[in-house]
């Protein structure tokens, strides 16, 4: 079809690209605030990543949330908005839709149902603000015009003064996850950081796994620690390598190359229980109190791989610190992760020097702005990210309310 043939739509104030946590957030309180908004995803649902979060109960927010659970370019960009629509903010406004929720661990809160009511809640919000969603839209180009922005559609194009990136990063390309807004960003000259798979379960050679086959399944509370950084959670061996929580925290920080330390049960003096096991039973096999002190596949392993054996009598006190140092600094170096198939997140994205960290608008463009996951600003595990995108979203609408209204 020609240009001089598709249909044009009104000017709307703010068209949001992405019905996604971050783009639901901001055009509902666009929406709310009067602006007319238009909101536009190629996907079949709103909000697909929100149904699927956390086992589908949605580990909607972190009660800790603050700067320092946040990787970026800039470590204090997120303090803006994460000060002015903090975690209580949207508890509140969950509270308000008599939605019940509970505190797991580490500040980390749950629906106690379904993660779909978080969606039905953004939905409701929307609806509020008279926010219009269009599903199943094509985006094929977006276009700079003299008093804002024109999106062009399969067959129409619809403008607007404002324009909202939230589509997110690249993890899980099955759910329609791509990387969209680092083209835009890169189209208009905005610099985007190194995008990688984060909050990922992280591989190993051939060679380890087979090492390592018979610990598929087990779980330990662990330290996985890689450089400085370090995270206390439970480690999960796999039939690929290492997952679980601290292994996903650890791979945020983790490159290609580096080792990772595992300390496990670290909430234990090992070794004055192993001297305590000795002095109480010297008869005991080493294996048996290993097997008291972790799961018994992961006792037998290491026993089998650092030839701790014969009873606790004849161990010496050396001997006893060897194995205390064989639980409290595994050195394993991963091959690689599983990439963005299964990584929660995607580390880097708009280069947050590029924004206005009050408003998430680009400094270059007026009128272009970007939420959410596409900018480099990626939480920890645990409710951080959803904070991230409810935040940036919040606080890019409390300046798209400024826009002159359309008549
Ligand atoms: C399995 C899983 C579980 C998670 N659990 C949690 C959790 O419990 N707590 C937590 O805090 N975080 C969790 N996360 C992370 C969280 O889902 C994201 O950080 C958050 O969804 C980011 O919000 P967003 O709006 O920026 O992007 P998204 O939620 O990804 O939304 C982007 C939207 O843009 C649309 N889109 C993308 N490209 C295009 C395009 N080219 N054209 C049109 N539309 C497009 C997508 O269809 C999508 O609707 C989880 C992630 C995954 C994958």
């Amino acid at each position: 079809m020609t240009k001089g043939l598709r249909a044009m739509k009104p000017m709307y104030d703010v068209i949001v690209l992405g019905a996604g946590a971050a783009g639901m957030m901001c055009a509902a309180q666009a929406g709310q605030k009067g602006c007319s908004v238009l909101v536009l995803d190629h996907a079949r649902s709103p909000g697909e990543k929100i149904r699927i979060s956390g086992g589908g109960r949605c580990n909607f927010t972190n009660l800790h949330a603050s700067p320092a659970n946040y990787i970026s370019g800039n470590r204090h960009f997120a303090k803006s908005a994460l000060a002015r629509y903090s975690a209580k903010d949207f508890v509140a406004l969950v509270d308000s839709y008599r939605i019940p929720w509970h505190e797991k661990t580490l500040g980390q809160l749950f629906c106690d149902d379904s993660a779909k009511e978080i969606v039905r809640m953004l939905l409701e919000e929307m609806r509020k603000g008279q926010v219009e969603l269009q599903l199943q839209q094509t985006i094929s180009a977006v276009d700079k015009t003299i008093d804002g922005f024109r999106v062009r559609l399969e067959h129409t194009d619809v403008e607007a003064r404002a324009l909202v990136v939230a589509t997110g990063g690249k993890s899980i390309p099955k759910m329609g996850a791509t990387g969209f807004a680092y083209k835009l960003a890169e189209q208009f000259g905005i610099a985007v950081t190194e995008t990688r798979p984060a909050l990922v379960p992280l591989t190993l050679d051939p060679m380890q796994l087979e090492k390592l086959s018979s610990l598929s399944g087990v779980a330990v509370d662990a330290r996985a620690s890689c450089g400085k950084t370090d995270f206390k959670e439970a480690l999960l061996f796999t039939h690929r390598g290492l997952s679980g929580p601290a292994i996903l925290q650890i791979s945020s920080y983790w490159r290609e190359g580096e080792t990772i330390g595992l300390h496990l049960r670290p909430d234990l003096n090992i070794l004055q229980r192993l001297k305590d096991a000795r002095q109480a039973n010297g008869k005991q096999a080493i294996q048996t109190v290993l097997g008291d002190i972790l799961p018994k596949r992961l006792a037998q392993y290491l026993s089998d791989e650092n030839g701790f054996s014969g009873t606790m009598a004849d161990q010496s006190d050396r001997k006893l610190q060897a194995v205390c140092d064989s639980l409290q600094n595994w050195q394993i170096c991963p091959a690689g992760s599983e990439g963005y198939r299964t990584a929660e997140v995607t580390l880097g994205g708009v280069d947050t020097n590029e924004l206005d960290q009050r408003s998430m608008q680009s400094k270059k463009v007026p009128g272009l702005y970007f939420i959410g996951e596409a900018v480099d600003v990626t939480g920890w595990l645990g409710g951080y990210n959803f904070q991230w995108a409810w935040s940036s979203g919040y606080v890019c609408a409390e300046t798209l309310r400024n826009i002159t209204p359309t008549a």
